[in-house]
């Protein structure tokens, strides 16, 4: 079970020799409407990280809970980190990992905005020998087929996804009855400090109302297939490339 906190420098030094691939948790700490727990975007993703360190002999990094929630910074409860601290702090994350041997690291993203940072992270510790990033924005990468087929409305921010992907492995951490459903649609991008609460209103953009605790099973269970096969994939060397079949 390698959590790497968990093992003394003797145990790190043999369970390092098992394996080219980290992971590495990120996520965030703030609202999810009024029916979910602050800490939902870390909560999933250790989730499936745990997993992975019972299924696997890649090493788990501890998360890193705090990310860039500017958008929920009027909200009670939450925690943001600059932009420019978090892409300091990932960079100097993988580097280190990158220093004591492995090869692969994957970046298990919990949390939208924290994405582009941790490309930019990737960027400055990929520079210098056979080092690869794989940045998996869990929510939307993993388990899209099943998705497709068991949600009947559009995956967003304490949404039905997530609401049910919570319910499923945190019941306690969900009042679904406090769920609201909510959504702003816009043709343009707009960003605005002045306009936080008219385009996240109540920190909920969807309808969590239709998530349910069996809908959350059928993505977690096959989010958490489609890692293993993740990690077997890079410990055989192999960066997960689609190539195109030859014609
Ligand atoms: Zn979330």
């Amino acid at each position: 079970m390698p959590l790497w906190s968990e093992l003394t420098r003797r145990e790190f030094q043999k369970a390092s020799r098992n394996t080219h691939v980290v992971l590495m948790v990120t996520g965030a700490l703030e609202p999810h409407g009024m029916h979910m727990a602050l800490g939902t975007d870390i909560i999933l993703p250790t989730y499936l990280a745990e997993k992975i360190a019972k299924r696997t002999e890649a090493m788990v990094l501890p998360a890193i809970p705090f990310g860039d929630s500017w958008s929920f910074d009027l909200y009670e409860g939450t925690v943001s980190v600059s932009p420019e601290t978090l892409v300091s702090l990932y960079a100097d994350v993988m580097t280190s990992v990158f220093r004591n041997g492995f090869r692969y690291l994957v970046a298990l993203n919990g949390h939208g905005p924290n994405a582009t940072l941790l490309e930019q992270a990737a960027k400055k510790a990929t520079m210098a020998g056979e080092r690869v990033v794989i940045i998996v924005n869990w929510w939307i990468d993993l388990a899209k087929d099943v998705r497709k087929i068991v949600l009947e409305s559009p995956e967003g921010h304490a949404a039905e996804d997530e609401t049910s992907e919570l319910m499923f492995i945190r019941p306690d951490l969900v009042d679904i009855s406090a769920a609201m459903k909510k959504s702003v649609k816009t043709k343009y991008r707009i960003v605005s400090a002045g306009y936080r609460e008219e385009l996240y209103p109540a920190a909920i953009l969807g309808d969590p109302t239709l998530a349910s605790e069996e809908k959350g099973r059928l993505i977690i269970e096959q989010a958490e297939t489609e890692l293993v096969e993740l990690i077997s994939q890079l410990e055989r060397g192999e960066v997960p490339l689609e190539k195109e079949p030859r014609s």
